[in-house]
C-alpha cells in the first residue's frame, strides 16, 4: 500500500520541521509506503529531516519545462534536484482554482518521468457530473487525455479523487470506490498493456473510515487534511497494517 499525505497550503516552516522529527518516529508496516508532499517552500527542510527514514517526500505541483522565463513555477529538474520522489499532478484543486487542463497534465507526466519523478494523476467527477451519469465517461475522458500513447515506466500510480468528497467531509463508499477504481485499472491496463497501475483513493479519508476503504482494488491513499495530524495520519497508517 501506499499513502500520501498532502499537506495543500498548510504550515510554517517551524511546524513542518516538528512534524516531520515526530513522523519520523512512527511506526509504519513492513508493506507500507509513506510519503509526505509539502509545500514547494519545506521540501528541502522536510527531506532532510525525513532522509534515512522509511518515508518520502514529493510536491503537490510541477511545471512541465526544464527552466526559462516561467516566473513562480518549479520544474521537474528542480524537483529531481531536491530528491523528490512524488509528484501529484492534476489535483482537483489545480483543475478547478488554476484552470490546469488535461493537456497540462499530460505535459507534466511526461516532463517527470523523464526525470524519475513518479507522477500521481488525479482524476474525479463533481457531484453534478456523477449525478448525471457522466462519471465514467469523466474519468475516462481524464485518463484518455492524459496518457494515451504516451511510454509509461513499468509501474505507474493514479489518485481517484472524487471531487465531491475532498475536504467535504464526505467520503465515498466502499461500493463506488470500488466501482471507479475498478473502471480507472481496467482503462489504464488497457492503453498501457505492460504497465502496472497503482490506485489510490483520495477524499476524507481519515483515522475513522480508513479500514472500510481498504478493499479490492485500492493501492492506498491520496489523504489532505487528516494528514497534518501525526497522530490521525498515524492512525491512517495503522489501518493498514
Ligand atoms: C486531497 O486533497 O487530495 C484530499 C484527498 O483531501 P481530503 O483528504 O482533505 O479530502
Amino acid at each position: 500500500m501506499v499513502i500520501l499525505g498532502n499537506w495543500k497550503m498548510n504550515m510554517v516552516v517551524s511546524n513542518a520541521i516538528a512534524f516531520s522529527k515526530r513522523l519520523r518516529e512512527i511506526d509504519i508496516p513492513e508493506d507500507v509506503e509513506i510519503g509526505v508532499l509539502p509545500s514547494y517552500v519545506y521540501l528541502s527542510e522536510v527531506a532532510n529531516i525525513l532522509e534515512g527514514s522509511r518515508i518520502s517526500v514529493g510536491a503537490q505541483d510541477c511545471y512541465y519545462e526544464d527552466q526559462g522565463a516561467f516566473t513562480g513555477e518549479v520544474s521537474p529538474l528542480q524537483l529531481k534536484d531536491l530528491g523528490m520522489k512524488w509528484c501529484l499532478v492534476g489535483h482537483s484543486e489545480r483543475r478547478q482554482m488554476f484552470y490546469e487542463t488535461d493537456e497540462d497534465t499530460r505535459r507534466k507526466v511526461v516532463s517527470l518521468m523523464r526525470h524519475g519523478i513518479n507522477p500521481v494523476l488525479c482524476v474525479g467527477e463533481t457531484l453534478a457530473q456523477r449525478e448525471a451519469g457522466r462519471m465514467f465517461g469523466i474519468i475516462s475522458s481524464q485518463l484518455f487525455r492524459s496518457l494515451e500513447r504516451l511510454k509509461l515506466n513499468d509501474e505507474f500510480t493514479i489518485a481517484y479523487e472524487p471531487i465531491w468528497a475532498i475536504g467535504t467531509g464526505i467520503t465515498a463508499k466502499p461500493k463506488q470506490v470500488e466501482e471507479a477504481t475498478s473502471v480507472i485499472r481496467q482503462i489504464a491496463e488497457r492503453m498501457h498493456r505492460n504497465t502496472r497501475f497503482n490506485v489510490l483513493y483520495g477524499g476524507s479519508v481519515n483515522e475513522d473510515n480508513a479500514k472500510n476503504l481498504i478493499i479490492n482494488g485500492v493501492d492506498g491513499f491520496l489523504v489532505g487534511g487528516a494528514s497534518l495530524s501525526v497522530i490521525r495520519f498515524s492512525k491512517i497508517i495503522d489501518s493498514a497494517r
